[in-house]
């Protein structure tokens, strides 16, 4: 065996249908009170569910996240955090959610418990983001991994195929994109197999009958599976071009990994065959990028760039934008091979 280094990240996952029952007495444990519950303005019910069930643990509700944390909406959270005094904030609901309760983690000192209701995995992760005029920031800190995380499936039963569908695309995209790349470590790729096979399963269900429990919990499963490997794993080309593209052309950020995946892994695969059939099998079809593209297609998800409003003038720009930095990535970046393979996702076509 080659040698390998191993480091988790210290997680605290509950994991259960109906399991957000146990949310006062698991803050009770942990010390945790006066809380903020966050989300945004389209699940102000859910906060108030929550709020509801702490009880005298609630200090105040904000429900104005939105997606990629701009930073006036975290100010406005952080005024509302001091004028409530509050100690601690539970987010519930999707990355944007979560993303607004890590920004009070890292600048207002507030420990995070985290309610996910989508599959975009942020829960799991120590990454951080913020937008300020247009671009967003993103680094690493423990500080922002929740103290508490509670994965309750029923939570997401409502959540409509039109979201989920990208949002399960996101996470697989997590994991394979750990599946793919030689400096994850053996432990981690196991998991990151796992939570292909488990999102490969399950989302096909969760998209034809959206109230199925066992498949929502198979669903949910996965994608915490997957955040965890990109929380203790690597990112790629495939994570720079959806950053980029999010940045400079706003597409929505689980559409945007659903339309570049099959091109990402197609332009990798020449360079890790080996760890490319592994995702085949997991995957249960021959070949693992036209697999994807299949699978999206199948399901009714985007499958190009066009899709999403982005003209192929613009392609030349996003390609320079992501290339300027390197990227550690399992085959070599270039310019050229970027524009090459962007032209692919722009056009939608079954990747060879
Ligand atoms: P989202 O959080 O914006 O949610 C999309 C919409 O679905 C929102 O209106 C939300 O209220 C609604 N929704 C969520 N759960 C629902 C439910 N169960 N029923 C009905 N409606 C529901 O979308 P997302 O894809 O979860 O998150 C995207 C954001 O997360 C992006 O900003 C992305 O950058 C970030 N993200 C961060 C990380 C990280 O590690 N830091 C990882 C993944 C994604």
């Amino acid at each position: 065996m080659h040698p390998f280094d191993f480091k988790m990240l210290p997680w605290n996952v509950v994991f259960g249908a109906g399991s957000l029952a146990s949310l006062p007495a698991r803050m009770d444990e942990l010390g945790l009170e006066r809380a903020l519950v966050l989300s945004t303005p389209e699940q102000r019910g859910d906060a108030e569910r929550v709020a509801r069930l702490l009880g005298a643990r609630a200090a105040g509700l904000f429900s104005a996240a939105r997606m990629h944390v701009p930073v006036e909406v975290a100010r406005a959270a952080e005024e509302t955090a001091r004028a409530c005094d509050a100690a601690c904030t539970v987010a519930i609901g999707g990355g944007s959610t979560t993303g607004l309760g890590k920004a009070l983690a890292l600048h207002a000192d507030l420990p995070l418990v985290a309610i996910p209701t989508t599959y975009a995995g942020s829960e799991m992760t120590n990454i951080w983001g913020l937008t300020e005029d247009g671009r967003k920031r993103t680094g690493r800190s423990l500080a922002v991994l929740p103290r508490l995380t509670i994965y309750d499936a029923q939570l997401s039963l409502g959540l409509p195929p039109a979201i989920a569908g990208p949002s399960a695309l996101n996470a697989l995209a997590q994991a394979i994109v750990n599946a793919y790349d030689r400096r994850t470590n053996p432990v981690l790729m196991n998991i990151a197999l796992e939570a292909i096979a488990a999102i490969a399963q399950a989302l096909p269900t969760v998209m034809a009958a959206p109230r199925d429990l066992e498949a929502r919990e198979r669903l949910l499963f996965g994608a915490a599976l997957a955040g965890a490997t990109l929380g203790a794993g690597v990112t790629s080309l495939h994570h720079r071009l959806c950053h980029t593209l999010g940045g400079s052309c706003n597409t929505p950020h689980a559409e945007t990994h659903a339309v570049l995946l099959p091109y990402t892994m197609a332009f990798n695969a020449p360079a890790v065959p080996d760890l490319m059939a592994r995702i085949a099998a997991a995957l249960g079809c021959a070949d693992a990028a036209a697999g994807i593209h299949d699978f999206s297609t199948r399901l009714g998800l985007p499958t190009s760039l066009t899709m999403l409003g982005i003209g192929a003038d613009d392609l030349p720009r996003i390609a320079a934008l992501a290339t300027e930095s390197a990227v550690v990535n399992p085959r070599e970046v270039t310019r050229e091979g970027v524009l090459e393979l962007l032209h692919k996702a722009w056009r939608g076509a079954r990747p060879e």
